[in-house]
C-alpha cells in the first residue's frame, strides 16, 4: 500500500500531462482515517468517471454490531448511509471543475425504498463507501491541483462526516435500520396470517405525481384507514403495537367510483414488495414478497410460452400450448405476463383495469350469445381467476370498477369512496342473488397445465459484433444488450436504476446456468441463490457502488423481454 504522500506527490508530478497518465495512479493509498482504492481510473473526461473506494476500519468507524447484525438491519444500515454519503457529496464537493465529467463526485441517488444497495459495503472489519469520480482536466490535459482538492480536501471531509458512527444522528439510524426491520418483519408474518398485503391504519398513500414518488403533501390528503371487518392488530419488534387492513388470500376486488383512489392502493400494495424509508407513508405497508403487477403489454416478444390456459383455437391452427410472437397483442401479452410470472412462482397477482386489455378480463352474456366459445380464442380472467386459487394457490387482487360480473367470483369485495376503503362483499353477494349474470362459464374444471421451459444459453448474446461486451442500462425503462435493447417499461415493479444496472448484468450472468436441461425457474433460482451467497459483486467482474437488489421475479422479466431470447419446452 502506499501513502497518502505519494498520491498527492505523484499527481502533483502529472500536472498538465496527457489525460492517459493518470492511468498511473490505480492503486491503494493510506489515508491513515481511511483507505482509498482507486480501482479504475476513466480513459478521458467525457468517459464514465473513474471508480474508487473508500474504507474505513470499524476501529475508527465504530458502528455498533447490533446495527447490521442481521441481514434487514445491514441492508438498513448501508441504505442509510448511501444517503447520508449523496447528503455529504452535496455539501462538500465543488461539483463540476473542467471539461466532461472533471470534478464531479457521485454516488447512486437512492429514492424512497430501502434496498440493498452495492454502494455501501459493512461488515464488522470495515465500512466501504464505492464513489464515482471525474478526474479533472482543463482541455485533456490532467488538472492536478484540482485533483489534489478532491481527494485532500473533499474527500476527508465527506468520509469524515458520512462514515464515522460518532458523527451521526444516532436516533435517525436506528429509525431507519428498525422501520426497515419492521417492515421485513410484518411481511414475514403475511403467510402464518393468512394475507396477502397489509396497509397500516394512518399510511399516506398516494404520491406526489406520476413521476415522482415522494409522498403527496399538496390538498387534503386523506390517510388510510381499514375496514372494521378487514382490521388486524400486529405487534412490531420496534414500533410497538399496529393495527391496518389485512387482505386475505384469495380473489379480492378493489371497486369504486373513478378517481375515488383504486388505482393508487394497487399500486401501493405493489410497491409493498419493497421496504420504504421513515417518512414515506407507506413503511407499514406491506405485501408478499412474490406478488406481481400484471398489465397488457401489446407490442412485447413471446417466446414459446404456454398461453393455452387462456387462449386456444387460434385461427389457422396456431398452437397455443408454445406460443411465440414478435408481436404481441393486449390479451396475448396479458395471458404471457402472468404465465411468466407463474413459471417463476409469482403467489399473488395484481391487476388494475387501466392497465388490462379489456377482452381479457370480460366476456359478458351478450357477447357470449353473439360469438360463441367455439370462435372466440380467448378464455377470460373472470373464468379462470377461481381456478389459478384453487389449483396453484395463487391470489389476485383485482381493481375493477367495470364489470360486476367479477362479484360472482370475489371472495372480498372492497369498495373505495373518497378514498376511504369499506368492505362490501356481503353487498355484492347480495346483488348476486338479486341480479344474477346469465353469463356461462367458459375456464372449464381445471386453471391447465404449466409447462416449463427451458432457456437456451445461445439465445443471450451480449457482445456486439467483435467487440466486447455491452451492456448498458439506460434509467429505469430499457437496457442496452448487445444489439438488442430490452424493455423494460411495462415492468412496474423496477424501480430503482440501480436495479437496471443489475438486471442488465444478471441477464447475462444467468447464461451461465443455462445448459439445456435446467428450467427457467431453475435458472433464476441459481442466479438468487449465488447472489445471496456472495452479494450484488457476483454479477461484475470488479466490485462497482452502481447495484441495487432486485428480485427474481423481474430477472424473469427482463430474460423474457429480450427478444433474442430461445427456449424449449420441457417434455
Ligand atoms: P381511480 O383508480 O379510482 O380512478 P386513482 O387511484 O387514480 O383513482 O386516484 C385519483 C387521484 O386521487 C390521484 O391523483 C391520486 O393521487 C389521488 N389520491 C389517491 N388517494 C388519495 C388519498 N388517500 N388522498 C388524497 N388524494 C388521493
Ligand atoms: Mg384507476
Amino acid at each position: 500500500m502506499s501513502s497518502a504522500v505519494d498520491l498527492r506527490r505523484s499527481l502533483l508530478r502529472l500536472d498538465g500531462r496527457g489525460y492517459k497518465n493518470y492511468q498511473s495512479l490505480k492503486g491503494i493509498y493510506d489515508f491513515s482515517d481511511f483507505t482509498v482504492f482507486i480501482d479504475h481510473i476513466q480513459g478521458d473526461p467525457f468517459a464514465p468517471p473513474s471508480r474508487i473506494r473508500i474504507r474505513v476500519p470499524q476501529k475508527k468507524a465504530g458502528f455498533p454490531k447490533n446495527l447490521y447484525d442481521s441481514p434487514s438491519r445491514e441492508v438498513g444500515l448501508r441504505d442509510y448511509l448511501a444517503r447520508q454519503v449523496e447528503i455529504a457529496i452535496k455539501k462538500y464537493s465543488q461539483g463540476r471543475r473542467g471539461i466532461g465529467k472533471s470534478g464531479l463526485i457521485y454516488i447512486p441517488s437512492p429514492g424512497q425504498e430501502i434496498l440493498e444497495r452495492s454502494s455501501i459495503i459493512i461488515n464488522q472489519e470495515f465500512v466501504e463507501a464505492r464513489l464515482a469520480i471525474g478526474f479533472p482536466a482543463y482541455g485533456r490535459r490532467i488538472a492536478a491541483r484540482q485533483a489534489e482538492a478532491i481527494f485532500f480536501e473533499e474527500l476527508p471531509r465527506l468520509v469524515d462526516n458520512s462514515l464515522f458512527w460518532s458523527r451521526l444522528n444516532t436516533r435517525e439510524v436506528f429509525n431507519h435500520v428498525n422501520t426497515n426491520e419492521d417492515a421485513d418483519y410484518l411481511r414475514s408474518r403475511l403467510d402464518e396470517l393468512g394475507l396477502v398485503a397489509f396497509v397500516a391504519d394512518g399510511a399516506l398513500l398516494p404520491r406526489a405525481s406520476g413521476v415522482d414518488p415522494r409522498p403527496l403533501s399538496k390538498g387534503k390528503v386523506v390517510l388510510f384507514e381499514s375496514p372494521p371487518s378487514l382490521r388486524v392488530k400486529i405487534d412490531l419488534p420496534h414500533h410497538g403495537s399496529l393495527t391496518g387492513m389485512g387482505l386475505p388470500r384469495g380473489v379480492t376486488l378493489i371497486v369504486g367510483g373513478g378517481y375515488h383512489g383504486k388505482s393508487t392502493l394497487l399500486q401501493a400494495l405493489a410497491m409493498g414488495v419493497y421496504n420504504h424509508i421513515p417518512g414515506d407513508g407507506r413503511e407499514f405497508v406491506v405485501t408478499n414478497s412474490k406478488a406481481v403487477k400484471i398489465r397488457a403489454e401489446d407490442g412485447r416478444r413471446i417466446e414459446r410460452v404456454n398461453i393455452s390456459p387462456f387462449i386456444s383455437n387460434l385461427p389457422f391452427e396456431q398452437t397455443t400450448e408454445s406460443f411465440s410472437t414478435d408481436d404481441a397483442s393486449g390479451s396475448t401479452s396479458q395471458a404471457a405476463n402472468i404465465i411468466e410470472a407463474l413459471e417463476v412462482g409469482a403467489e399473488v397477482l395484481l391487476i388494475d383495469e387501466d392497465t388490462s386489455a379489456t377482452n381479457f378480463m370480460i366476456r359478458d352474456h351478450r357477447m357470449q350469445e353473439l360469438v360463441s366459445k367455439d370462435k372466440e380464442p380467448i378464455t377470460p380472467f373472470i373464468d379462470k381467476i377461481r381456478l389459478l386459487f384453487k389449483d396453484y394457490g395463487v391470489s389476485t387482487v383485482l381493481v375493477l370498477g367495470g364489470s360486476g360480473d367479477y362479484f360472482d367470483v370475489a371472495d372480498l369485495v372492497i369498495c373505495l369512496v373518497e378514498y376511504c376503503p369499506h368492505d362490501v362483499t356481503a353487498q355484492a353477494k347480495e346483488i348476486t342473488q338479486k341480479y344474477p349474470t346469465a353469463r356461462k362459464p367458459e375456464g372449464g374444471q381445471s386453471f391447465g397445465h404449466l409447462i416449463p421451459r427451458i432457456p437456451l444459453p445461445h439465445g443471450i448474446d451480449p457482445q456486439r459484433g467483435k467487440k466486447r461486451v455491452k451492456i448498458k442500462a439506460d434509467g429505469l425503462e430499457s437496457i442496452v444488450f448487445g444489439y438488442q435493447e430490452i424493455d423494460l417499461s411495462a415492468v412496474e415493479q423496477v424501480v430503482d436504476k440501480g436495479q437496471v444496472r443489475a438486471l442488465g448484468d444478471a441477464v447475462f450472468y444467468a447464461r451461465k446456468f443455462m445448459d439445456g436441461e435446467r428450467t427457467m425457474a431453475e435458472v433464476i433460482a441459481k442466479v438468487a441463490e449465488e447472489m445471496k451467497e456472495k452479494g450484488l459483486d457476483v454479477l461484475s467482474l470488479f466490485p462497482h457502488g452502481e447495484y441495487v437488489f432486485f428480485r427474481p421475479l423481474e430477472l424473469a422479466a427482463a430474460l423474457n423481454r429480450l427478444r433474442t431470447l430461445l427456449c424449449q419446452s420441457k417434455k
